[in-house]
């Protein structure tokens, strides 16, 4: 793909612009902050590390929306990041508000771009840029269970002793409290981990996971994670600019699927050039599905909130 665009230059952004960057997935890569010299800083700093991990993508920053012009993707990460004892619900009307016009200036400069959301509260700020885009569900989508399911699987390997090149994990519904991580479709080299611990440790790290986000808001006091966010961001844009249809959990628009229309919530996809090219249906028994339904539940209470 030519162009990608990250708006927002804060940890998060700029971290998978290094990746970006460092894996050479465009010709040319920009990212926007409406801080002036943020984004200009940190791209030229990204280019001289450049000669030392041997890549050829200079990262263009800019205060003007223009920059993302004919951009291919555009990804979000603009917006407040949550502050100790803050939840992502809290943070809705700040981070919609900044996020709608973000999505306005997209349909205006770059109508033809697959948008990947970061910005919290994920799912509502998804569904959002899905209704003020006005563009298939397909383009816009956000990141969220990637990162979770990577914190499952770091948890899994740290616990058995294993490498975390063999953990699979599969982490589905909404980003926060209300996840749904699946222990029966987490393995190890293929073995579901419900064969290789007993079910006390599978629930602690299951509960580790869905306050993976806070454990380190309450090291860092300061700020959220951003290091495995922005990992997980660099792996979805790398399987849509490659076409490399992997499967990644990933905060999608559903229209039927499981049950459920008109909302948006954390379920496999097949990622592609095209973006979100598949909606993948697993079966989930009552116990599983209920959870996933609540998730969307809460999501949809914040929709409402926003009066879309
Ligand atoms: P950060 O504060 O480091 O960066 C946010 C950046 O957005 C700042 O540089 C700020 O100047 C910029 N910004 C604000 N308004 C803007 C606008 N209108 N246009 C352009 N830039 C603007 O925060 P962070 O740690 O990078 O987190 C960013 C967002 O990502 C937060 O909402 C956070 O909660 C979210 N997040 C989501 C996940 C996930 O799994 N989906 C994971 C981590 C963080």
């Amino acid at each position: 793909m030519r162009k990608i665009t990250m708006v927002g230059a804060g940890n998060v952004g700029a971290t998978a612009i290094q990746q970006i960057a460092q894996r050479e997935l465009c010709e040319e890569l920009v990212m926007i902050d409406v801080v002036d010299g943020l984004p200009q800083g940190k791209g030229l700093d990204m280019w001289e590390s450049a000669p030392l991990l041997g890549s050829d993508t200079q990262v263009q920053g800019s205060n003007q929306m223009e920059a993302m012009k004919d951009s291919n993707v555009v990804i979000i990460t603009a917006g407040l990041a949550r502050k100790p004892g803050m939840s992502r619900s809290d943070l809705l009307d700040k981070n919609a508000e900044i996020v709608r016009k973000i999505v306005e200036d997209i349909v205006r400069y770059a109508p033809g771009a697959i948008i990947i959301l970061v910005t919290n509260p994920l799912d509502v700020i998804t569904y959002l840029s899905y209704k003020i885009s006005g563009f298939d569900r397909s383009r816009v989508f956000g990141m969220a269970g990637v990162l979770d399911s990577a914190r499952l699987r770091s948890f899994v390997a740290m616990e058995l002793g294993v490498s975390v090149k063999d953990t699979q994990a599969l982490v589905l519904g909404g980003h926060g409290d209300s996840m749904v991580p699946l222990p029966r479709y987490t393995t190890v080299a293929g073995i579901p981990i419900t064969e290789l611990m007993d079910n006390g440790t599978i629930e602690k790290l299951v509960n580790r996971t869905r306050k993976a986000g806070g454990e380190i808001v309450g090291y860092l006091k300061t700020g959220s994670a951003f290091y495995s966010p922005g990992a997980s961001v660099a792996d979805m844009v790398e399987s849509v600019v490659k076409n490399k249809r992997r499967v990644m959990p990933c905060a999608a628009i559903l229209d039927g699927e499981y049950g459920l229309k008109d909302i948006c919530a954390g379920v496999p996809v097949v990622l592609g050039q095209k973006g979100m090219e598949k909606i993948v249906e697993i079966s989930l028994e009552p116990a599983e599905m209920k959870a996933l339904r609540d998730s969307a539940e809460e999501v949809k209470n914040d929709i409402e909130r926003l009066k879309l």
